[in-house]
């Protein structure tokens, strides 16, 4: 089991757009956000571009699998240390690219 897996299934984990906790079995989606992360994880970078550090938010199945919202809604920004996890209000509201986990 992984970190991500232990935090999910400890509660610890919210969707990023709703803010519900998500079930100890739920697919989430993540987007890449287009802003920066003054954190170390998650972070989503790519290395043609050299972008680095980059915020990441998790996105429950109802709010990743409606295209009408997903790319406007996302109000808080995750970051993880250990077993804490924190979250960060995004300001931005705009286009960002999510992937189903
Ligand atoms: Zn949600």
């Amino acid at each position: 089991m992984d970190a991500l897996q232990k935090l999910q299934e400890s509660g610890k984990l919210k969707c990023c757009m709703c803010k519900t906790t998500f079930r100890p079995d739920e697919n989430y989606y993540t987007a890449q956000l287009p802003v920066k992360a003054n954190w170390s994880y998650p972070c989503w970078g790519n290395f043609i571009t050299k972008i680095q550090g980059m915020a990441i938010a998790y996105l429950c199945e109802k709010c990743g699998e409606d295209d009408s919202r997903r790319n406007y809604d996302i109000v808080l920004a995750v970051e993880i240390e250990g077993q804490e996890v924190r979250y960060h209000d995004l300001a931005w509201k705009g286009p960002m690219c999510v992937i189903q986990n």
